[in-house]
C-alpha cells in the first residue's frame, strides 16, 4: 500500500462546523439543578442502572458556565422562575433546553396560583418529555427482570411475629407502646391533661392514638406556658392552621408539642376569633415558632400578638391575600415574574 493510500485510509476529512456540532451532540453537558420529583428521575439517569454516561453526557455542570443542556427537572413554582431563568441566561450558547415531565411542560396536576403552567412561557423549550415522572429508561418498564411476578423479596412481618412497636408520630393513649392487650394505664398524657388550668382546656380529642386538646383562646398563652415549663415539652414541632371558612370562628390555630424525657406529643389546638385573627405569639417560648408563626400569617393572614419580625416568608412581598384561606381564588392573581 502506497503512502498516500495509507494516510487516505485513518485520517477523515469535514468541515469544522460538522466536526464541533457532532463533538456537541455527542456530550451534551447538562446543569446540575433540580426542582421536584422528575429530578430524582433525572439523577437515576446518571447513576449505574440508566447511565448516561455511555452517551458522553455524564458531566453534569456545577456551574452554568460550563452547561449547554438545562433540563427543567419538575414543578416550577412561581417564586422559583426567577431563579430558573438566571441559571438559563448565565448558560453560554449554544444551549438547549428539556421540559422533563408533565409539570416542566404544563404545570401538570398543579393548576395552582403557586406554579408555572409551563416553563416554556419563560425559556424556549427544545425538547418535551411527557410523563409524571418520566422514567430514567423506560426500557426499564419492559426489562424481564422488572415485570417478574415473584419477585424473590421476602415480606416483613409475614412469619407470624407481632408488629410491635411506636407509632412514629408520637405516643397514643396507651403510652405509645405499640398494640397491647394489656388494660391502658394512666398515661402521661392523661396527667399532662388533667393538670392543665381549670376552665382552659373545652375539648379533648383522640384521633389515631393522638391526644389533641381544645384550648379557650385567652388561656392560649398560660396553657402554652404551662406545657413547656412544667411539663416539659421543650420542642415546638410545628405551628399550623385550618380554616373552616364560612362558620365563625373560621379559623383554627394548631401546636404540635413534643416532650422527650416522656417521649410523647400533645397537640393544642384553639379557635382564632378576631378580625383580623390574631393570637399571642409563641416566639418567647419556643424560639421555633418564629418561622412557623410567619409561615402562619403569610398564608392565612392569621396574626401573631408580639412576635419580632412578623411579615411574608414563603411568597414574595408584595403578594395580595394569604393563598390557603379558602376563599382565595385557585389560581390566584396574576403575578408578572418580571
Ligand atoms: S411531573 Fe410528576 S413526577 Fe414530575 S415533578 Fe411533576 S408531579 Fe413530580
Amino acid at each position: 500500500m502506497g503512502l498516500e493510500q495509507q494516510i487516505r485510509s485513518q485520517i477523515l476529512t469535514s468541515t469544522l462546523e460538522k466536526f464541533v456540532n457532532w463533538a456537541r451532540k455527542s456530550s451534551v453537558w447538562p446543569a446540575t439543578f433540580g426542582l421536584a420529583c422528575c429530578a430524582i428521575e433525572m439523577i437515576c439517569t446518571a447513576a449505574n442502572r440508566f447511565d448516561i454516561a455511555r452517551f458522553g453526557m455524564e458531566a453534569f455542570r456545577a456551574s452554568p458556565r460550563q452547561a449547554d443542556l438545562m433540563i427543567v427537572a419538575g414543578t416550577v413554582t412561581k417564586k422559583m422562575v426567577p431563579a430558573v431563568v438566571r441559571i438559563y441566561e448565565q448558560m453560554p450558547e449554544p444551549k438547549w433546553v428539556i421540559a422533563m415531565g408533565a409539570c416542566a411542560s404544563s404545570g401538570g396536576i398543579f393548576r395552582s396560583y403557586a406554579v408555572v403552567q409551563g416553563i416554556d412561557r419563560y425559556l424556549p423549550v427544545d425538547v418535551y418529555v411527557p410523563g409524571c415522572p418520566p422514567p430514567a429508561g423506560s426500557s426499564a418498564l419492559r426489562d424481564p427482570q422488572a415485570a417478574r411476578k415473584d419477585p424473590q423479596r421476602s415480606v416483613p412481618h409475614a412469619e407470624g411475629r407481632a408488629r410491635r412497636g411506636r407509632s412514629p408520630r408520637g405516643a397514643g393513649p396507651s403510652g405509645g407502646a405499640g398494640v397491647s392487650a394489656e388494660a391502658p394505664k394512666r398515661t402521661y398524657l392523661e396527667e399532662v391533661m388533667d393538670g392543665l388550668p381549670d376552665g382552659a382546656v373545652a375539648k379533648r380529642e383522640s384521633f389515631r392514638e393522638q391526644w389533641a386538646v381544645v384550648v379557650r383562646q385567652e388561656a392560649l398563652a398560660e396553657v402554652m406556658r404551662e406545657l413547656r415549663n412544667r411539663w416539659g415539652f421543650r420542642y415546638l414541632i410545628d405551628v399550623t392552621a385550618v380554616d373552616f371558612h364560612p362558620r365563625n370562628p373560621r379559623f383554627q390555630i394548631v401546636y404540635h408539642l413534643w416532650c422527650h424525657e416522656h417521649n410523647v406529643m400533645l397537640r393544642v389546638k384553639a379557635w382564632v376569633e378576631g378580625d383580623p385573627p390574631s393570637v399571642p405569639s409563641m416566639t418567647a417560648l419556643w424560639s421555633t415558632a418564629n418561622w412557623h408563626e410567619r409561615e402562619c400569617y403569610d398564608l392565612f393572614g392569621i396574626l401573631f400578638d408580639g412576635h419580632p419580625d412578623l411579615r411574608r416568608i414563603l411568597l414574595p412581598d408584595p403578594w395580595e391575600g394569604h393563598p390557603l384561606r379558602k376563599d382565595y381564588p385557585t389560581e390566584g392573581p396574576d403575578w408578572d415574574v418580571d
